[in-house]
């Protein structure tokens, strides 16, 4: 009876969204650097030159930390978002990994609009940036 365990599952998990389920409960600097390796699998270059950042310098450190980083080549800045689904959204990293969750939970985006103290149509906007294939995290 695994189809039965997985509903059991997926009702708990639907008790523990309704019961208060707020991006709080997620770190910050976790969810930030999980997503900077799903959307930069390869390492972190510079989006203009193609320049990768070298690790350990701090450059790499504050691109890690969600800055603006200046290229030490061509001198143009950008941040771990530049040219990525996640240009000029200005939800935090925990914001978006609870946005995710969510959505593949199959929550409502009402629902996730409303834990995350989003307009419904800032919601719908998010929802086509982050899982239309074309743009896919
Ligand atoms: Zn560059």
């Amino acid at each position: 009876m695994k189809s039965g365990r997985l509903t059991h599952i997926s009702n708990e998990l639907g008790i523990l969204i309704g019961s208060g389920f707020s991006c709080d409960l997620l770190d910050e600097a976790a969810s930030r650097l999980y997503i900077l390796d799903v959307l930069h699998p390869d390492g972190y270059f510079c989006p203009w030159c193609r320049v990768e950042l070298p690790k350990n310098s701090k450059a790499y450190q504050n691109f890690c930390s969600g800055q603006l980083v200046r290229c030490p080549a061509c001198s143009k800045k950008f941040s771990g978002r530049t040219g990525t689904s996640l240009a000029k959204v200005k939800l935090s990293y925990r914001e978006v990994m609870a946005f995710c969750l969510l959505y593949s939970l199959q929550v409502s985006i009402k629902e996730i609009a409303s834990h995350l103290n989003l307009s419904l149509r800032s919601a719908y906007g998010y929802r086509d940036r982050f899982f239309k294939k074309e743009n896919c995290l």
